[in-house]
Order: C-alpha cells, then structure tokens, then sequence
C-alpha cells in the first residue's frame, strides 16, 4: 500500500541495535527505507545490520553516543553524507536506574535525563536543517507508560518519560510549518534487555504485568514495528503531536 510506503527515505534509529529500536528498524526496512543503526555497541549495531541486510532490506551502523552532542552531530553528519538525505528520526535510545527517589544520586539524574531527554532535543534539533532540505520529515519519539503513570522505583525515568511528551508537543507545533510530523508512542511492557534487567530488581514486576495488561502478555519487539511504519509513512501526514499507547491496553485498564 503506497500510504505506507517508505522507498527512497532514510531513518535514523537511536538504539537500534537491540530491543525496542531493532523492531522498529526491522519495520521501517521492512517498508522500504534504508536503515541508520545508531548506538554505542559496534558489535551490536553490526549484527542488527547484517539481519536487517539477511531480510532483504537496506542498513548501515553509525557509532553514536546521544548523551554526547558532538557525537550526534558526526551521526547526522555520516547518515546524509553515505546515504544523501534523513526523512526520519526515531528517537528511542534509553536507559533507566531503578531506585527510590531518596537514593537517587545527582549524577544518576543526569544520565537518565541526558540519555532519555535531552538525547531527543539534541538529535531533532540535528536533523532539522536535513528534514527541511528534503521538504518534511518525521520524528517518533519514545515515550513510556512513566510518560503518564508515576513509577515508584523510577524517578528520573518517568521525569524524562513526561517531558518527551511535551518536548512531542512543542516540536510539532514549532514544526508543522516545515512539513515535520513530530509523535510520540508509548510502549506498554515489552520484553527487552532493559526490563529484563527490571524483572530481575522489582520483585512482583512480571506477576503485576501481566495482570494488569488486558491482552494478558509482554510486548514483543515485533509489535512496534506497525507503528514505526504508521507514524513515519504518508498515511500519518495529518497527525502530529500526539502520544500512541502500544500496550495491549495497559493504559486503559481500571
Ligand atoms: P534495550 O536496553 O534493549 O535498548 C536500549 C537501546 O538504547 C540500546 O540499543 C542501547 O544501545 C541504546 N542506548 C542506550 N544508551 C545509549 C546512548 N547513550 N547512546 C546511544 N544509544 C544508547 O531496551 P528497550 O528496547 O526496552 O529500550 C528502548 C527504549 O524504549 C528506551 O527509551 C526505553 O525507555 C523505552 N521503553 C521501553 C519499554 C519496555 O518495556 N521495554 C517500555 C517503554 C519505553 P547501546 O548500549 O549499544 O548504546
């Protein structure tokens, strides 16, 4: 279907190389465009490449660490020049330190928030002159269940988490005039390394999952690829701003 068609575009993925990002970049290859790997581990962002190449689909792997600007500016800087224009942002590197607010460290604060947050302002704000050169563009951001729940365990998560909602918000209504579609989604518990390392430090976490999540499972990586596609694809032309939950209703459970 030609509305979700990305032939001749180009997306950057931040941690593309495993979890969340993989089955994103796995989607947007899948429909067309030609994949930039963006993450720290080499070994990782080769391997995501050669799978995405084993599929049929076109990938290359760009060192980048998103807490570093200097480094993002050589990521965008690499992606327009090897493969000649970035349509598509996706910013969804991210990490998380699980602990009660009390304990939470100044310098913990910051990684989380420069990793999570700050990470998305400074790679959009990379690719924009790019976005416009090429006549519009698309920026998906993740966000999370802590973009509207309160995590106990998760201070700065779910301060980053809220505030790429309204960074969301602010991009695209900055944007619109530039043709820029700027959303976010909200991934409900999917298995990855991330909460796989939360499963092992919040007892009682996999139980609470599953009871609270209607469709009664994990998310699987695969299944954010449709809105990888949806939200970076012509069919999402007149949407912007908003924040898509892919939780298996998660959210909407009382
Ligand atoms: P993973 O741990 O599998 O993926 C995290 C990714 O981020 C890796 O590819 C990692 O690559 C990359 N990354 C981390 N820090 C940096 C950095 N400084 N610079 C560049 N890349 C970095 O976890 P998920 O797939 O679960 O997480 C991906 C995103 O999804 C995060 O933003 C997370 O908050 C969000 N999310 C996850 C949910 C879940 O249930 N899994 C729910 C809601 C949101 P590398 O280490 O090679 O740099």
């Amino acid at each position: 279907m030609k509305a979700f068609d990305l032939t001749g575009k180009v997306a950057i993925v931040t941690g593309g190389n495993g979890g969340i990002g993989l089955g994103m970049a796995r989607g947007l290859a899948e429909a067309g465009a030609a994949v930039v790997i963006a993450a720290r581990n080499e070994a990782k962002s080769r391997a995501a490449v050669q799978e995405i190449e084993g599929r049929g689909g076109r990938a290359i792997a760009v060192p980048v660490d998103v807490a570093r600007p200097e480094s993002v500016a050589a990521l965008v800087q690499t992606a327009a020049a090897r493969l000649g224009r970035v349509d598509i942002l996706v910013n969804n590197a991210g990490t998380n330190i699980r602990k009660q607010p009390e304990q939470v460290s100044l310098e913990e604060w910051h990684l989380v928030l420069d990793t999570n947050l700050t990470s998305a302002f400074v790679c959009s704000q990379a690719v924009y002159p790019e976005m416009k050169k090429a006549g519009g563009g698309k920026i998906l951001n993740n966000g999370s269940m802590a973009s509207i729940f309160g995590l106990p365990f998760a201070p700065a998560y779910g301060a980053s988490k809220g505030g790429i909602m309204q960074l969301t918000r602010s991009l695209a209504t900055a944007w619109a005039k530039d043709n820029i579609q700027v959303n976010c989604f909200l991934p409900g518990w999917i298995d990855t390394e991330l909460t796989q390392a939360a499963r092992s430090q919040v007892p009682g976490l996999h139980e609470r999952v599953l009871a609270r999540t209607p469709q009664g499972r994990w998310g699987r990586i695969d299944d954010m690829a449709g809105i990888a596609v949806f939200l970076a694809s012509p069919a999402s032309d007149f949407i912007t701003g908003t924040a898509i939950p892919v939780d298996g209703g998660f959210s909407v459970m009382g």
